[in-house]
């Protein structure tokens, strides 16, 4: 039996590196509540990911939900459907209404065009992701946020490190959110973070994030528990020095197998877009049935049954889902697009760990 390869491989450097981490939390008894190596972290994350205010979480779902809760959102907030399960739980669990819109195929994002025709008088945000890391249409988003007095906040968990012109694409929006799930580009084991533009929402996201507590006897909101613990905390340090490497070697695996899919009918990838600094987070096949003359589900068992495990994110769409699909821009006719591409996707294995002979085998199995 050949060695079985996953979508993913959780970037974990050698133990050695961690002992004298954890060895000095030790001394320190301090493992939790923004103690030294949540500071450490906060700072590093900023300096490596160019933003000046970070806020970590002890998940990339929390920062979502809390977002809402510091900007007040309320009503309906525009979304789509082609992401996560977490980007429109987060709507609901605020008794926000999410209201999909398509996305643009040739990126998987939301389609701009589509958002005002979804604005109602009880519409307050836009809560966009950049799939795959790909960057959104930020400059529409904002201009159609600016004329209509709304809110933007970007799920950008699959965006770290994501640049474009040179600028951190987290940067855009009101918010943004990031995760370091173990299955993330750059991971604290589970762990997420909040990212703003000034320092009084900062103090009010760290309010939020420990039960609304201001100092001993003041609570200002009603909080919740989000706090990253020092023991990830750390770990995200130890981790930072390493996502680097980590990248290019993704990239290097996009490489290949962009080379040999080109000639493959049927099969579309997208390509780097100019004046990005992608970071390969994942990396999506779409599969056209007629052209390639084998249904995406076979090809996913076919991978499957020779120990090559991708993943069909995100199929199912979020509005299939039983708490969504009974609201009105949850069909398919409303979401064309994003119900043809979730039905077309595989997200092929993408990791710092896989070698050339892995990457031919991934192939080989697409090509025949
Ligand atoms: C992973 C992910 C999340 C949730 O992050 P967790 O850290 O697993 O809670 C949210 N949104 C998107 C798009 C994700 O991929």
């Amino acid at each position: 039996m050949e060695k079985i390869i996953t979508v993913t491989s959780p970037l974990i450097p050698p133990l050695e590196e961690f002992t004298p981490y954890l060895e000095d939390i030790w001394k320190r008894k301090w493992l939790t509540n923004n103690g030294h190596y949540h500071q450490e972290l906060e700072k590093a994350l900023c300096d490596y990911l160019k933003i000046p205010f970070i806020s970590l979480f002890t998940n990339g779902t929390l920062p979502l939900i809390c977002a809402l809760q510091a900007m007040r959102i309320t009503g309906e907030v525009i979304t789509t459907p082609y992401s996560f399960v977490a980007t429109t739980h987060a709507l609901w669990w605020n008794g926000i209404k999410p209201v999909f819109v398509d996305i643009d195929p040739r990126t998987g994002n939301m389609d701009p065009d589509k958002i005002e025709a979804a604005i109602t008088p009880k519409t307050t945000a836009i809560m966009p992701v950049h799939v795959y890391g790909q960057p959104c249409d930020i400059e529409r988003i904002k201009q159609i946020s600016d004329t209509y007095g709304l809110k933007v906040i970007y799920d950008a968990a699959h965006a770290f490190g994501v640049e474009r012109n040179g600028n951190s694409v987290i940067m855009a929006g009101d918010m943004a959110t990031l995760s370091f799930h173990a299955t993330k580009v750059y991971n604290t084991i589970e762990g997420g973070a909040l990212v703003c533009h000034d320092a009084e929402t900062k103090q009010r996201i760290d309010y939020i994030k420990n039960f609304g507590f201001a100092n001993e006897t003041t609570v200002v909101a009603p909080g919740i528990n989000g706090k990253m613990d020092e023991v990830r905390s750390a770990y995200g340090l130890m981790t930072l020095k390493h996502v680097d490497k980590a990248i290019e070697a993704r990239k290097q695996v996009a490489i290949q197998y962009r080379a040999a899919l080109v000639d493959i009918p049927g099969i579309r990838f997208f390509e780097d877009i100019q004046g990005v600094k992608h970071n390969y987070s994942y990396f999506p096949i779409f599969v056209n049935e007629k052209q390639y003359g084998m249904s995406r589900d076979a090809l996913y068992e076919k991978m499957n049954c020779a120990g090559v495990y991708g993943r069909r994110y995100f199929y199912p769409l979020i509005s299939t889902f039983s708490t969504y699909r009974g609201l009105d821009s949850a069909g398919r006719d409303n979401l064309p697009e994003a119900y043809k591409m979730a039905d077309q996707v595989i997200c092929l294995p993408m990791h710092h760990a896989l070698t050339e002979s892995d990457v031919e085998r991934v192939i080989n199995l697409i090509r025949n």
